[in-house]
């Protein structure tokens, strides 16, 4: 049997898809999308596999870099089953849908572009019904249980601790020529300290490791020193009577800081100031949160049953609307937005930066990662002016940046997550991760375990 890395491989971290072939079938792991970067636009296009002798079709979460191509399957005729977890499946259509609404939107701008200077109109990569196909074939797996999902193919997906939903991936499979293998892919993994989901569960034996390397060469502040800042932060702003506008990941990172000031507020740390989550995904993606209780740490239960979260979060406002958007602008007194893009591309939060960034009682804080490029990246950088929408703004809002919140986990707890593994001496392929990353990675596994890590290119084909 042969694995071929189509994606987050030879050094890339997005992308993530692995192509699993027997005798009797083939299978897919992940389908995501290649973002940021010159070549990613080339590598979204480039080929997938033939989806005629296409099995199935696996997913370890919902994030784009890991679903962004499912619609291209369904656009080549793919009708077959994509599993994955009962949150994965809520969550991939949150995320597909806007995905799809995104890239239409853009291309109708582009083409008005284009019609006046008499160009030919540029194609979206997929359109709403491709990923309207591909959403329907989506079916829940439990957590924990061995299923079939192809002829000779049996899956179990265990919590992975990185979104609502993700998992790490077991497959046992059985040529039908007495060739039986145990393949492990990890999928992206959550750090062990963060708040609401509970941690991941490793797998103890396989003869073959795909695992992620995102932070390998790392570890990140410990968690309960970035809430310390956070609330320090907020403290100081809100004495001065600005604005905090917090660009914020709609899925994951909206719900851990809304979780993090009901607990603020419910501890009297903070004392409570009104709140927006001013973004319709992420309102939505909270609701799928709310749905899914069973995938909570123990903590978090405890938090919610001693008290119901809406008593502490009284003076948080959901503003769906643009029409609700707006108001916030006249609201006079200390306040927190919270609006995407997490990287202030695109969105509502480019509104609010436009109205408050020349103020110097603003204040911004950064609580996620801000790639090369990105307006968020010049405000981490200290830019006096950046332009938006086409107008210059002066930057004398206070900008802070965060570490500490990462959704994925630091070196010392992938080496946590490997050390159940390593006993079964497997053989290892590091992937989704930069070149620095993995390389340090290989290293402390090789010291640590003895078995060195082989770090595939895109393309190759490992051969089990
Ligand atoms: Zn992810």
């Amino acid at each position: 049997m042969k694995i071929t890395l189509l994606g987050a491989a030879g050094g890339e971290v997005t992308g993530s898809c692995y192509l699993v072939e027997t005798l009797r079938s083939r299978v897919l792991i992940d389908c995501g999308q290649f973002q940021g970067g010159p070549q990613a636009d080339a590598l979204n296009h480039g080929a997938l596999p033939d989806v005629g002798s296409l099995s199935a079709v696996l997913l370890t979460h919902a994030h784009l870099d890991h679903t962004g191509r499912l619609p291209l399957l369904a656009k080549a005729g793919y009708k077959g089953p994509v599993f994955t977890t009962p949150a994965s499946v809520d969550m991939t259509g949150l995320i597909l849908r806007d995905a799809a609404r995104i890239q239409t939107q853009d291309a109708e701008r582009q083409n008005r572009i284009r019609e006046r200077a008499g160009e030919s109109p540029f194609v979206p990569m997929f359109s709403g019904a491709d990923a309207e196909q591909i959403i329907s074939q989506l079916r829940p797996v439990p957590y924990r249980e061995p299923v079939s999902i192809a002829p000779g193919v049996q899956a179990c997906f265990v919590e992975a601790g990185h979104m609502l939903g993700s998992a790490s991936i077991q497959l046992l499979v059985d040529d039908g020529k007495g060739a039986r293998r145990t393949i492990v892919f990890s999928g992206d993994l959550g750090p062990k300290s963060a708040p609401i989901l509970k941690e991941f569960e490793p797998f103890t034996s396989a003869d073959a490791v795909f695992m992620e390397s995102t932070y390998g060469n790392r570890d990140h502040q410990p968690f309960a020193e970035t809430v310390q800042e956070f609330v320090q932060i907020i403290t100081e702003a809100i004495q001065s009577g600005g604005k905090v506008l917090v660009p914020t990941f709609a899925v994951g990172r909206a719900q851990l800081l809304t979780g993090l000031l009901a607990w603020a507020f419910r501890e009297k740390k903070l004392k409570p100031f009104p709140v927006f989550l001013d973004s319709p995904m992420a309102i939505e993606a909270s609701a799928i949160y709310q749905r899914h209780p069973e995938l909570y740490d123990e903590e978090t239960v405890a938090f919610l049953k001693a008290r119901p979260i809406g008593l502490d979060l009284k003076t948080l406002h959901m503003t769906a609307s643009p029409a609700e958007s707006r108001a916030i602008n006249g609201v006079p007194g200390p306040c927190m937005i919270l609006a995407g893009s997490g990287m202030c591309t695109a969105g509502r939060i480019l509104h609010h930066l436009r109205h408050n960034l020349w103020s110097p009682q603003a204040h911004v804080i950064i609580v996620g990662y801000q790639g090369h490029g990105t307006l968020g990246r010049q405000l981490v950088d200290g830019a006096t002016k950046v332009t938006i929408f086409g107008e210059t703004i002066a930057v004398r809002a206070k900008v802070h940046t965060l570490g500490g919140f990462s959704a994925h986990a630091g070196q010392a707890d992938l080496l946590a997550w490997f050390d159940a593994l390593a006993a079964s001496k497997p053989r290892v392929c590091l992937t989704h991760g930069e070149p620095d990353a993995r390389n340090v990675l290989r290293d402390v596994i090789a010291q640590r375990h003895g078995i060195t890590p082989h770090l595939p290119a895109i393309g190759e084909t490992i051969e089990l």
